[in-house]
């Protein structure tokens, strides 16, 4: 029968993760504008991702000239955690 097994754990080798379909946002603690990430477009990847464990993850909200943005950068707290599923293990 197949199956998975285990737990993803430890460093991956990837230096630019992607992950298409997932967006991230936080509101901006000096300016209180939302800012997102669009974790599939340059340069929102997670550089060399480590499964399963905890790691600072930072935003940045852009300057644009006009006052709305503010330049502050700040981090928040993530996990990647990766799965793999079987569909047809028989
Ligand atoms: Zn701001």
């Amino acid at each position: 029968m197949a199956e998975v097994k285990g737990t993803a754990v430890g460093k991956s080798q990837v230096k630019r993760f992607y992950i298409p379909g997932l967006s991230v946002s936080d509101t901006c603690p000096a300016c209180g504008n939302t800012v997102v990430h669009d974790l599939s477009k340059d340069p929102h990847y997670i550089g060399y991702p480590t499964f399963g464990e905890e790691f600072d993850y930072g935003f940045y909200c852009p300057e644009d000239g006009y006052g709305k943005h503010c330049g502050q950068s700040w981090s928040v707290r993530m996990k990647l955690v990766v799965t793999l599923e079987m569909i047809d293990g028989n």
